[in-house]
């Protein structure tokens, strides 16, 4: 069984939409998929429509948070996306994103930079609108050769020249509403520290007792050694531990299921769940 936990369409900044990205997965021989836009579960009904046979679609969200002014992301699985209080939170954090991305936009304008908002919001297409949209703004416009280039100290960097923050949830906040929605909660790519600051040992320990339910381990943003520190962790701290791809379709080069999850952990994930089930592929519309 080869199972990818993360990944992301154009309902936020990825590049496939939904139906393409469960096409996809299929193509690339996942059994499972998790469809995890940023702050929005906007893309469900299309890739649920579109589901190949053989596929099973865990359905999340990649929920941005922030503690102690360190930037985090908090996968949640199978929650219930009715749940009022989850979905409150999560149409705060993606409607700040227009202001907040409009705000880029003008500190761009101030650096000379003729990049209009018009545009970038032509590039996010309904979708959470997020700095990758910005960042792919900035290429067409020949700023920057490509998308990663553009998180830099001189772009949108965390602090960087045109960097805006944006309202992100507590992360004891945004568990204890992922757990009220019935879903499980796992911290994504704790020790990606290309992406700024992250969150100490002591943190995710206290995050751990009130309720995380695992760490991903397995990705492309961590080193052997991050792995081997983060896996030990998890240990002592009883957590799950995770792998996938944080596929992004074309914004980023890495392939679906380039990680994956240990058969096992997710069986514990979908048995932990109760606000949703995976959804089996009947074939699509
Ligand atoms: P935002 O949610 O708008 O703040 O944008 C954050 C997103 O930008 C992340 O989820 C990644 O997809 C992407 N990102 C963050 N840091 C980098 C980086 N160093 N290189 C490429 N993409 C990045
Ligand atoms: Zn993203
Ligand atoms: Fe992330
Ligand atoms: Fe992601």
């Amino acid at each position: 069984m080869r199972i990818d936990l993360h990944c992301h369409s154009t309902a936020s900044d990825g590049t496939d939409t939904p139906a393409e990205l469960v096409r996809n997965a299929a193509a690339a021989g996942l059994d499972v998929v998790a469809l995890t836009d940023h702050d929005t579960t906007r893309g469900y009904a299309e890739a649920i429509a579109a589901l190949p046979e053989g596929l099973t679609l865990v359905t999340g969200a990649e929920l941005s948070c922030r503690v102690d002014g360190i930037s985090m992301h908090l996968l949640a699985y199978l929650f219930d996306p009715e749940e009022p209080g989850l979905l409150a939170e999560r149409e705060l954090v993606r409607d700040d994103r227009v202001p907040r991305a409009q705000g880029m936009v003008a500190k761009l304008n101030g650096l000379g930079v003729p990049v209009t908002w018009e545009r970038v919001e032509r590039i996010a297409a309904g979708g959470s609108v997020g700095r990758p949209h910005v960042a792919t703004a900035l290429v067409e416009l020949g700023v920057v050769p490509t998308v990663g280039d553009a998180f830099t100290e001189e772009w949108l960097a965390d602090g960087g020249r045109a960097f805006v923050e944006k309202h992100e949830t507590d992360p004891f906040e945004a568990i204890r509403l992922v757990k009220g929605a019935g879903g499980v909660a796992v911290f994504a790519h704790p020790a990606a520290a290309k992406r700024g600051r992250t969150v100490p040992e002591s943190v995710i320990a206290e995050l751990a007792a009130a309720g995380l339910d695992g760490l991903e381990v397995d990705h492309m943003d961590h080193d052997a050694d991050a792995r081997a520190r983060l896996r030990g962790l998890a240990e002592e701290l009883g957590l799950l531990v995770t792998g996938s791809s944080d596929y992004h379709g074309s914004r980023k080069t890495v392939s679906l299921g380039a990680c994956t999850t240990d058969p096992e952990v997710y069986g514990e994930i979908t048995r932990r769940a109760t606000g949703a089930f995976p959804v089996p592929g009947t074939g699509g519309a």
